[in-house]
């Protein structure tokens, strides 16, 4: 049968018009989608909701042959393609939903060049069969959505993805596009070395949501402040993501008992109400959806007002996907995490459970940088967006430590304290072990590297060690130190820290908060 397709239009403005039906381009749309028609690599990091898609189909259009798209989830993968088909666009999707007469036909139809894009998930590319029958046909681009799965420091490591690796020695002259929502430094450093992509474009939109108010409560009682807190959002829609199904469940059962239009999701519920709780909340005819991290993907409502996290999320990335989910529309929105170090705890033992040693290595390595998140007295979208590589000069004002400030005091000594000390324990090692140095702990290990006679050594020992790790700390989240992780974690000092160590610029630092004081409840919306 023929599909059911338009004739392309032969530039990129005048596709996203005729096709897309869109006006103009956004953030580096249009920069990515030149680069890439003219057959150059890219790598492509933008939020959910950025725009990644029109980047790869724009030039799957505009580029000879059949462009293969590499996606994780089945459900995503049919949306776009629902879309594209609903474009005019001739496009199919290959994974294990479809029947093996449904593949042979598409197969068919890759064969006739009938088809611009296909859609595959890694492991189906991979398959001998398929890889076979692409090699007989003119590629013009691969994919690569969700490209951090590929690394084991994305937060969503996929061992599938991993072979993705070799497209470039399979296919050397047919570009790669790799696109995700969330990487950090190491796992962007990873994506490009395991997929070999040559001097690619690189692109990375901004990922501040400045509507969003990122604001943290210590943790107590965490039902009552939960019941609070929503109780002062009358009319609003909001999300609750806690860590368990049981949870969920409890949690949503008070809010119902409270007379809130709540529903609970998670993956122990069947389909069928899974999807009918979606829809009531995108309907607006439920208030709040009391969910695990199932919730969410691939849900675009525009007007949720606040995301609690009743648990700490396992992860800044997973934080940021999650929180993300409020203020679509650009109005504010909050965002709420209800802090008890303790739940650290409990993760981190989750964590460990698993048997994979060196994804726990990186697992519970995320974990710390949340709980650093948490515990952090530096502007919480300072730290959210150093934490992926946009460094922020200015503190936001609209999070919690910007609105109601810890106190401050001139920290220029303790930072220069801090900072002269890993110099001179020759910047090859962690944080606990200079704050022995500075502290002057009377140990085998600083006495064998003759670290006892440093200069630095005792220096601080009038501070707490709680102290001392609250300063190296904040000298991290204002990017002065950094923690290298492909060396155990090492601090080393930055370009930052010079100006400071040379005495040249004084620093305020937060007082640490050594007693944690519970903090009052917002009063007003
Ligand atoms: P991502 O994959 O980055 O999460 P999508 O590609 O799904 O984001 O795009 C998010 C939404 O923005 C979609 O509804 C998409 O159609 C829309 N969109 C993308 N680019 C543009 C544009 N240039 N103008 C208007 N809308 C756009
Ligand atoms: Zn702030």
């Amino acid at each position: 049968e023929e599909p059911d397709s338009v004739p392309i239009p032969d530039t990129p403005l005048a596709v996203l018009q005729q096709v897309f039906g869109y006006q103009g381009f956004r953030d580096g749309q249009q920069e990515i989608i030149d680069t890439v028609i003219a057959g150059r690599d890219a790598l492509v990091i933008k939020p959910t909701g950025g725009g990644k898609s029109i980047c790869y189909q724009i030039p799957a259009l505009l580029r000879p042959g059949l462009t293969i798209v590499v996606s994780p989830l089945i459900s995503l993968m049919k949306d776009q393609v629902d879309t594209l088909v609903a474009n005019g666009v001739a496009a199919v999707y290959i994974n294990s939903s479809l029947s093996r007469e449904e593949m042979l036909r598409h197969f068919t139809a890759m064969r006739r060049g009938e088809l611009k894009l296909v859609y595959v998930s890694p492991e189906r590319l991979l398959q001998h069969e398929f890889m076979e029958r692409i090699g007989e046909l003119e590629l013009g681009l691969f994919a690569i959505d969700e490209a951090h799965c590929i690394s084991q420091w994305g937060h969503d490591f996929r061992p599938e993805y991993a072979a993705l690796g070799r497209l470039k020695q399979w296919f050397p002259h047919i570009p790669v596009m790799a696109l995700t929502a969330t990487a950090d430094e190491a796992t962007r450093q990873d994506m490009l070395s395991r997929l070999s992509l040559t001097d690619p474009l690189i692109h990375i939109s901004s990922f501040d949501r400045p509507n969003i108010r990122y604001t943290l409560v210590d943790k107590f009682k965490g039902i009552d402040q939960l019941l609070r807190y929503v109780a002062e959002q009358p009319g609003h829609c909001g999300i609750v993501y806690c860590s368990s199904r049981k949870r969920v469940e409890e949690v949503a059962e008070r809010l119902l008992a409270r007379g809130h239009k709540a529903a609970s999701y998670h993956a122990g519920l069947p389909l069928e109400l899974r999807q009918s709780v979606q829809e009531r909340f995108i309907r607006d005819d439920l208030d709040i959806v009391v969910a695990t991290v199932a919730f969410g993907m691939g849900i675009d409502k525009p007007n949720v007002r606040y995301v609690v996290h009743y648990d700490i999320p396992k992860n800044i990335e997973s934080y940021y996907q999650e929180t993300g989910r409020g203020g679509r529309d650009g109005l504010p929105a909050e965002a709420l995490l209800l802090y008890d170090p303790g739940d650290v705890g409990r993760v981190r033992r989750l964590l460990e459970n698993s048997d994979n040693e060196q994804q726990v290595q990186v697992e519970l390595y995320k974990l710390n940088v949340m709980a650093a998140f948490a515990e952090s007295l530096t502007c919480r979208r300072q730290v959210l967006l150093n934490y992926f590589g946009e460094y922020q000069r200015e503190p936001c004002g609209n999070c919690d430590i910007c609105l109601d400030p810890p106190k401050s005091y001139d920290g220029t000594e303790d930072a220069q304290k801090a900072l002269s000390c890993v110099y001179r324990v020759g910047q090859h090692f962690g944080v606990i072990y200079v704050v022995e140095v500075l502290r002057g702990a009377d140990t085998q290990r600083i006495r064998e590297h003759g670290h006892d006679k440093l200069s630095t050594y005792g220096l601080g020992k009038d501070k707490s060690q709680e102290h001392w790790v609250s300063v190296i700390r904040q000298l991290i989240h204002s990017g002065l130190l950094t923690q290298n992780i492909t060396r155990n974690m090492v601090l080393q000092l930055t370009e930052a820290a010079r100006p400071v160590l040379r005495g040249e610029t004084g620093l305020q630092l937060a007082e640490p908060r050594l007693v944690r004081v519970k903090q009052k409840d917002k009063g007003e919306a």
